[in-house]
């Protein structure tokens, strides 16, 4: 009874098709948790679901470190197992193991002009935390137009991510609306972005976004102690010195986290009430904010532990995978070649 009630969910849904993925630049962390994976573990249930290991995109950016990223691959497996992303409802790939992909982004990188990359403010952004300097590698440029050819791949239509991704769904659906208006035809898809609650999480410090490359991240694989140690460190109210003082809850990135990991919230609205109506200390904040963290990453940590131990299955999952998702991404390769007239043979 319960199976079929699930089967029925999932093909009533069947219009709907999910694409996301993650470089493959470090373990996840949790800005993913929040911001992503929570919400594919649970809406594998309902929709046909792919999550692609970006290998590729993540060269962009480090090609003169490429250990960086061909020894995360199986992390990044790993860390989606471990939050209860199943293979056998969610198709896992890899992204330099289907050759469509890189020929799309051929194909479509003859439809965006340079000045629109440079325009993308996450691009933007990323370029200057970056310095690059002069020296932009043109991959890294031009990752915007990649992600579209993993999202039209899959005629993908919804895309659960982090708002820095916004401009990388618009501008897919921008190369959507050019293709199908030169095959004068809807052979592409256009999508949307769904954002989590907590669509941005921010570092322990609260200067920027949690980040892998940033180096300022509590990893679903974070021990006990690092966990405490980042918890302890974190940035509140600077001038909240006394515990009789009222305290500033806007800005203070224990409140930000505890909004965000919590299961009651109005318990947390109440700890806010009383910190700034001050009485309440940054010591007991974090210890509560502590405890929940080490609930919530305790189970995540021991399942990722039995995962990666055995590093055979994982690249079996990519690999089962990755093969499946060749026969989809062909055909949209072979829809493209059709719409330039590619057609000979
Ligand atoms: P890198 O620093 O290599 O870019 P990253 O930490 O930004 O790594 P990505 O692989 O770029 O992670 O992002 C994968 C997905 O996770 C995207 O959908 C992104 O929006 C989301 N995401 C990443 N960081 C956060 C965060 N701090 N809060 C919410 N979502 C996030
Ligand atoms: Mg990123």
């Amino acid at each position: 009874m319960h199976s079929q009630l699930h089967q029925n969910s999932k093909s009533d849904a069947q219009a709907e098709k999910i694409l996301t993925g993650d470089r493959a630049t470090g373990q996840l962390h949790l800005g993913h948790y929040v911001g992503s994976l929570q919400q594919r573990a649970k809406l594998q249930h309902q929709y046909e679901q792919t999550i692609l290991v970006a290998d590729l995109q993540g060269l962009t950016d480090n090609g003169n470190n490429p250990h960086k990223v061909s020894s995360n691959i199986l992390n990044v497996v790993a860390d989606y197992l471990a939050v209860g992303i199943d293979p056998l409802k969610t198709t896992i790939c890899l992204q330099s193991a289907i050759p469509a992909l890189a020929e799309l982004t051929m194909y479509y990188s003859n439809l965006v002009s340079v000045a629109r990359l440079q325009r993308n403010p996450t691009v933007k952004n990323e370029i200057a935390s970056k310095s690059f300097g002069s020296s932009i590698p043109t991959g890294f440029l031009m990752y915007p137009i990649s992600q579209a050819a993993d999202i039209t791949a899959f005629k993908a239509t919804l895309i659960p991510v982090g708002d820095d991704q916004l401009p990388m769904i618009e501008q897919t659906n921008e190369i959507v609306r050019k293709l199908n208006s030169i095959a004068q035809d809807e052979i592409l898809v256009e999508c949307r972005p769904l954002l989590s609650k907590v669509p941005r999480l921010p570092s322990t410090d609260g200067k920027s976004k949690m980040s892998k490359s940033m180096g300022n991240c509590i990893l679903l694989s974070s021990s006990e102690k690092d966990i405490s140690k980042a918890v302890k460190s974190m940035y509140t109210d600077p001038n909240h010195l006394r515990i009789e003082d009222p305290g500033q809850v806007e800005g203070n990135i224990v409140f930000t986290y505890l909004d965000a990991f919590h299961s009651d919230l109005n318990y947390v609205n109440d700890l806010k009430q009383k910190y700034k109506e001050g009485g309440l200390g940054d010591g007991t904040t974090k210890k509560i904010l502590e405890e929940c963290l080490q609930e919530i990453l305790r189970p995540v940590r021991e399942r990722r532990e039995t995962f990666i131990s055995d590093k055979a299955q994982l690249i079996e999952i990519l690999q089962k995978g990755s093969e499946k998702s060749q026969d989809e991404s062909s055909q949209v390769l072979k829809d493209v070649k059709n719409a330039f007239g590619l057609n000979l043979f």
